[in-house]
């Protein structure tokens, strides 16, 4: 069992990270920019944990992403617990999300739908993917990684969705809010499990700067991955600190 919960918690660790610093930080707010080769492994690690790949989707979550910054928490948010049922928040269709036509135009004309020769195989075989994560961790940890594996398959897509979409606009503390209709929230100061998105509320107040810790006692684990890869060439910082 303890075998279990340590793979479980580090896969774990490192899909929150991925998705904070390369989905949240990178694709939507351009705050670093990865050596492509990195890129590959996070978009390889989000297809093999996750089956995060549906055609477009890095224009659809920025473009959500973006809508949700401007109106957080307000009726038009595409994403607030406070508005929508968890059933409207796990779904990706960009319909039930309120993204139009009109949205990608004014929030991602920046951005391009990935159509490379990787995504097109990553959409075609969506589960490819879970096929090859099961097997991997079964050879490098047994039935526990193979158990860990299958949780990923099986439910955490929706556990991603609970942390990133609720649980850090409804959870927490509110000793950062600067906005009375902004309800993100601090989950904790010192952020692991979430990658960083634990100190969501600073975020808020602070969209353009990559470091989500803003104060003495709060720790932001995903700004320090960007650092140490941009250190070593793997990254570049363009934001502000
Ligand atoms: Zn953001
Ligand atoms: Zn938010």
């Amino acid at each position: 069992m303890l075998e279990f919960i340590i793979i479980f918690i580090a896969v774990w660790h490192i899909t929150a990270t991925i998705f904070s610093i390369y989905i949240h930080r990178s694709l939507g707010h351009n705050q670093v920019k990865f050596h492509p080769a990195v890129e590959h492994v996070f978009r390889f690690w989000l297809w093999a944990t996750l089956a995060f790949n549906w055609p477009g989707w890095n224009r659809h979550w920025v473009c959500h992403h973006r809508k949700h910054h401007r109106y957080s928490d307000q009726t038009q948010d595409p994403h607030s617990p406070h508005h929508q049922t968890f059933k409207q928040l796990n779904n990706t269709t960009n319909e039930l999300h309120g993204v139009t036509e009109e949205d990608f135009k004014t929030y991602t004309p920046d951005i391009n739908p990935f159509t490379d020769r990787a995504e097109r195989f990553y959409n075609k075989q969506k589960f490819l993917g879970f096929h090859f994560h099961i097997v991997l961790l079964f050879v490098l940890f047994g039935i526990p990684g193979a158990c860990v594996a299958i949780i990923f398959a099986l439910w955490c897509r929706t556990i991603a969705t609970f942390t990133g979409k609720y649980v850090i606009h409804a959870v927490g503390f509110r000793y950062a809010q600067q906005s009375e209709s902004d309800q993100s929230r601090i989950v904790f100061p010192i952020s692991f499990l979430l990658g960083g998105e634990e100190l969501h509320t600073n975020h808020h107040n602070n969209p353009t700067a990559i470091n989500f810790a803003h104060r003495w006692f709060e720790f932001d684990i995903g700004y320090w991955y960007c650092k140490i890869l941009s250190t070593v060439g793997l990254a570049t910082i363009l934001s502000r600190q």
